[in-house]
């Protein structure tokens, strides 16, 4: 699902964010990226939804050499994933129905189509009764899982998380984790940046740590080259 070869980026100014990484996440995986605040964890999720370009190596997403995609095909690509982050981003002007219906408003679905979805999206973060609250009025949990809705609405094979549960007491974070294993389960692979090792511990996943830019300790990282 997720393949990088000898992947590193340097940011205009020279500042290497990422060296040489590798590293294979298999179809239907669930994995955490930890590692310190400035260890790389937002660049390496940014070379993957095709915000950042890798200045050396090669990124493959569902065996597509995300080099090959050009500027014009970047929004098909991103439709494939649904992306979460901390701040959640929401739209305040707007319903939490309107949020979470926008990657479909995007695609040009149907009003029908897009109701169901919608509800259903909803329904799988149990927000169903909220979906007329301008999100300003909800809790802090309940907004990221507007923001959780919002990724998942159009079903993509990839969830990515750049700190999820960042402003989340322990309880709240733990029913986070708990709504991407459910949405694990039924296939979608995820891959969860977070800094929260207490979190990690908790849970029985793989964990690529970065540390400086830098890859350690994971035991499949070598394969992903030969
Ligand atoms: P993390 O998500 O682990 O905190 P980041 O990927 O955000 O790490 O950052 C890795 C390093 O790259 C940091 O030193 C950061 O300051 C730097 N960096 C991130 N984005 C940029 C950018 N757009 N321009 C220059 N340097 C950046
Ligand atoms: P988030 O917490 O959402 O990952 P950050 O606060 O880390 O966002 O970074 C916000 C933006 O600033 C990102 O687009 C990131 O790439 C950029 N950025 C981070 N560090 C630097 C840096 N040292 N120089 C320039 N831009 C940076």
């Amino acid at each position: 699902m997720i393949k990088f070869q000898e992947v590193s980026k340097t940011y205009p100014g020279g500042h290497r964010a990422l060296e040489k990484i590798s590293f294979h996440i298999e179809k239907g995986e669930l994995a955490f990226l930890t590692g310190h605040s400035g260890a790389g964890k937002s660049t390496l999720l940014k070379l993957i939804s095709l915000m950042e370009r890798p200045s050396a190596g090669k990124v493959a997403i569902n065996g597509v050499d995300l080099a090959a995609i050009k500027a014009k095909q970047i929004p098909f690509v991103r439709r494939d994933i649904g992306i979460i982050f901390q701040n959640h981003r929401l739209l305040e002007r707007y319903s939490v129905f309107d949020n979470v219906a926008l990657p479909l408003i995007i695609e040009g679905a149907h009003r029908k189509q897009l109701e169901k979805r919608v509800y259903a999206a909803l329904e799988k973060v149990g927000l169903s009764d909220k979906a007329r609250c301008n999100p300003t009025t909800l809790s802090g949990g309940e907004q990221q899982r507007v923001g959780i809705a919002r990724a998942i609405v159009n079903s993509p094979p990839l969830l990515l998380a750049d700190e999820p549960t960042g402003n989340l007491d322990p309880e709240l974070s733990m029913e986070i984790l708990q709504l991407f294993e459910d949405f694990n389960r039924h296939g979608t692979s995820v891959l969860i940046a977070t800094h929260d090792l207490g979190l990690i511990a908790r849970m029985k996943y793989r964990s690529l740590t970065l540390k400086e830019g830098r890859l350690l300790s994971d035991p499949l990282a070598q394969e992903a080259l030969s």
